[in-house]
């Protein structure tokens, strides 16, 4: 009998390595909300949920994270993020390792389902890119498939109001849970 399969979420930084912030926004601490919110909606689903940062005072580093996810022989690595950049540069984006097709495939599917859920146009950036260092180490290093989200831009003024309302977070999570779903429909670990 084939195991359950099981998705590890990743909420980007830590209160040690905050992120992006502007805007009276705090990229680690809304990553984590994030992350519990998408981890709520898998409950819901047939899979196994594990975290990365496994509290909110938890930082873990790059390749702890990457160690875990192979570790616990995860089959999807998703890592929650939320932009920071030009003030005119706006939206949701899903990066995925540049040189698969797998991972190229699963980012269209990911991003179709956030697309769903809260409109709008969601980006498919294949990494590796030189301005994401950090998004070509998870999504490289990670033995499961890995996809890396941002949710929108903390630093446009438009996103930002967005992040603020309750609709908006519960829109976008509930979207990557069901990306989470169909990615591991298209791999064949759920029907
Ligand atoms: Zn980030």
């Amino acid at each position: 009998m084939s195991r359950i399969p099981l998705v590890m979420l990743d909420a980007g930084h830590g209160p040690k390595s905050p992120g992006a912030a502007g805007n009276g926004i705090d990229e680690q601490a809304l990553n984590w909300v994030l992350i519990q919110k998408i981890a709520a909606f898998c409950t819901w689903d047939s899979w196994a949920t594990m975290l990365t940062r496994q509290d909110y005072f938890n930082t873990p580093s790059l390749t702890e994270r990457v160690n875990y996810a192979n570790a616990m022989d995860a089959d999807l690595f998703v890592s929650i993020h939320v932009n920071a950049g030009d003030p005119s540069q706006r939206g949701a984006e899903v990066y995925h390792y540049g040189p698969s097709s797998k991972g190229s495939e699963l980012a269209t599917i990911m991003s179709e389902n956030i697309h769903d859920e809260i409109g709008g146009r969601v980006r498919i950036v294949g990494s590796p890119s030189q301005n994401y260092p950090r998004t070509l180490f998870v999504l490289k290093k990670t033995r499961p498939w890995a996809l890396l989200i941002e949710a929108c831009y903390l630093s446009n003024p438009t996103d930002a109001a967005k992040l603020k309302t309750r609709t908006f977070p519960d829109a976008f999570c509930l979207g990557v849970a069901q990306g989470i779903h169909s990615c591991f429909h298209h791999l064949g670990k759920v029907v």
